[in-house]
């Protein structure tokens, strides 16, 4: 059985010394199951978008209590910091 991922980059993939290494540990252990768990802007629904940082200031300034540990997608935080900025004063 091979056990070296065939689909990546060669930075990617697995030195070949380890590999005897990497069949034992898996034929004694089993392999752990992957699933990807992807990331979704809590506004628009955008899957695994790019992430970014603020300050944490500025998220707690734009970003309501309930929602900061979601994550939003850069235009709609964008949106949203545009619109508390225009309604700000009213
Ligand atoms: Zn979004």
């Amino acid at each position: 059985m091979d056990y070296v991922p065939l689909n990546l980059r060669d930075t990617d993939r697995m030195d070949i010394k380890v590999v005897p290494w990497w069949q034992w540990r898996v034929e004694k252990f089993g392999r752990v199951p992957y699933i990807h768990y992807p990331n979704i802007c809590a506004v628009c629904g955008d899957v695994d978008p790019e992430l970014f940082m603020v300050p944490h200031n500025e998220w707690d300034r734009y970003v309501e209590p309930r929602m900061r540990n979601s994550i939003l997608c850069k235009t709609c935080y964008t949106r949203i910091k545009t619109i508390i900025d225009r309604n700000e004063g009213v």
